[in-house]
């Protein structure tokens, strides 16, 4: 595999030497198509890797076996690295996985939140592409942490920040791997790790050509989407398959997480990585809309912090950083359910499920909140905001009883509680949005 790399890092010189700014032809990803797990041990001393195999690389799509559920808990954590994406894995048997690790600057938190895990080395690391949200915190990562394994889409793109990834693995002697559709990563042979892209034919766009990963651990699953965007959504299409947990593609942009993609994966937990207050809208008022359509709870690390999954192949619990207590466990449906079911597993029955807007007033300046579950709600640290959330109203003490309705008031409107003199909604149409203390999204309501 290190030829491969050579191979990768030689291309990536060359595109930054030439000054050229256009996407790689992708002609260095048909050099070498095979796969060759055996070629370097990471000589790596202290690591545990060296007492525990490193990850096998299976090239091939043969299945890992039917997963021993209940065995043990798989955990995956959807860490808070503000705008940019990082993922971490841990099994049922031990074995460590990152995929992705930020920004730079997210670089230290990255390692901070591995320490606090207990984690001194990584049985594995991915990069779902070469942008700099994704790659750029492995800098301090591979420097504080042996890696067994690097896993890589293998587009070649002119950056920097790429290029030293490349050659920190040269000089870390890291295994490196480029696996592509139909084959899978042996991490643990309780967790299926499938990988649904990059295509052994490569398109000529670096979202289009990312890693995407999907885990599974008896019934429970989870999709890594990375920057996906509706066109590789559309094209790996036919490899999907319904999804507990989604972790959203693209941080929320308008062109990920289409509905035709979120009808295939019915995903009841969706969880947004993003940076409070990012420059790009992210996450955008459509994709909430088009994941809350479909009933998927969602969270997002803005909001809530890390955001974590754990399982024991039967039922999970999600877990945020920053309401620690809130975690729920659902019971997971069968693999068979329908799509008309898929929703009963929703946290409904704690009632909180039941509150949402039930009207929206633009002229008027006012939108009311109703519960409409049989046991009362509070609505503390909730959160109503409009259309790009210019503005937001933090609810305080307040507990909506069943059946009871709270109108919040803007600009001329009268109501129960008044949030702020000024107009909030735009005549010409805008959208109400309602999160719970979590976080997550429970209601929209367009006006
Ligand atoms: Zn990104
Ligand atoms: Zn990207």
């Amino acid at each position: 595999m290190r030829r491969y790399l050579f191979i990768i890092l030689l291309f990536v010189c060359a595109i930054l030497i030439a000054g050229c700014t256009s996407p790689s032809t992708g002609s260095d990803r048909t050099l070498s198509p095979t796969l060759d797990v055996t070629a370097t041990s990471t000589g790596t001393a202290t690591s545990s890797t060296a007492s525990t195999p490193a990850p096998t690389y299976t090239a091939g799509g043969t299945t890992s076996g039917s997963s021993p559920a209940g065995a043990g808990t798989l955990r995956v954590s959807v860490l808070d690295v503000g705008q940019g994406d990082s993922i971490l894995i841990q099994s049922p048997g031990g074995k460590t996985m990152l995929v992705d690790a930020g920004d730079g600057d997210a670089g230290p938190t990255v390692v901070a939140a591995l320490r606090a895990r207990g984690i001194t080395s990584l049985d594995a690391a991915a990069a779902s592409h070469a942008h700099a949200d994704h790659i750029g915190g492995y800098a301090a990562v591979l420097s504080q942490f042996p890696v067994g394994r690097f896993y890589d889409s293998g587009y070649a793109t002119a950056s920097s920040t790429y290029e030293r990834l490349l050659t920190t693995i040269d000089e870390k002697n890291i295994r490196f791997s480029t696996p592509t559709a139909g084959q899978t990563i042996d991490l643990d042979p309780a967790v299926r790790i499938d990988v649904l892209s990059p295509d052994a034919t490569p398109s000529k766009e670096i979202h289009d050509d990312m890693l995407v990963l999907r885990l599974s651990y008896g019934k429970v699953s989870f999709l890594l989407a990375g920057d996906m965007a509706e066109d590789l959504e559309a094209r790996i299409a036919t490899s999907l398959r319904s999804t507990t947990v989604l972790k959203v593609g693209h941080h929320g942009s308008r062109t990920s997480t289409s509905t035709a993609f979120l009808n295939t994966v019915r995903a009841e937990v969706a969880i947004i990585s993003v940076g409070a207050g990012n420059s790009y809208g992210h996450p955008t008022a459509q994709a909430l809309s088009r994941l809350q359509a479909v009933g998927a709870k969602v969270y997002r690390t803005d909001q809530a912090g890390t955001v974590t999954v754990s399982t024991d192949g039967n039922t999970y619990t999600v877990t945020t950083e920053r309401t620690g207590s809130s975690t729920q466990a659902l019971p997971v449906a069968t693999t068979q359910r329908p799509a008309s079911s898929v929703r009963t597993t929703a946290p409904a029955s704690s009632g909180a499920g039941a509150v949402a807007i039930t009207a929206l007033d633009l002229k008027g300046e006012t939108v009311t909140v109703t519960n409409g579950g049989t046991s009362a709600v509070s609505l503390a640290g909730w959160r109503l905001t409009d259309e790009g959330a210019k503005h937001a109203y933090t609810f305080a003490g307040t507990t909506l009883p069943a059946g009871g309705s709270v109108t919040i008031a803007s600009g001329d409107g009268s109501g129960d509680i008044k949030w702020k003199n000024a107009n909030v909604w735009n005549n010409d149409g805008d959208t109400a949005y309602l999160y719970n203390a979590a976080g997550s999204l429970v209601s929209t309501r367009k006006g």
